[in-house]
Parts: structure tokens; C-alpha cells; sequence
């Protein structure tokens, strides 16, 4: 049941990459272990994604 019975103000984000703020009724949301983060589109997930899997240095 998730329907909304009114309308009310979108809340809104900050994207992880620009800082761009938008309503999370249309960021791109990644969830992991302990984290949540969004971003404004798939552009900002995938420079974000990029980033992160860099930081996590997997073995080569
Ligand atoms: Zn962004």
C-alpha cells in the first residue's frame, strides 16, 4: 500500500556527485550495507559507481 492519499511537498536530496538538489521521487538511489546514497541520474551513479569501486580496490 503505498498509494498517497494527498499531495505533499516532494522531499528533496542532494545528488552525490553535483549536489544537485532533487525530489527523491526521481533520484537514482544505490543501497548498500551501511549506506544510502542518491543521485540526480544515471550519469551521477555511474561517475559515483566508478569512484567507489576505485576506493574499494578489488584485487587484480
Ligand atoms: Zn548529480
Amino acid at each position: 500500500m503505498n498509494e498517497k492519499l494527498f499531495p505533499t511537498e516532494p522531499t528533496l536530496i542532494d545528488c552525490e556527485i553535483c549536489f544537485k538538489e532533487i525530489p527523491d521521487s526521481v533520484a537514482v538511489t544505490e543501497e548498500g550495507e551501511d549506506y544510502v546514497v542518491h543521485f540526480c541520474g544515471l550519469d551521477c551513479y555511474v561517475a559515483w559507481k566508478e569512484k567507489n569501486e576505485t576506493k574499494q580496490g578489488n584485487d587484480e
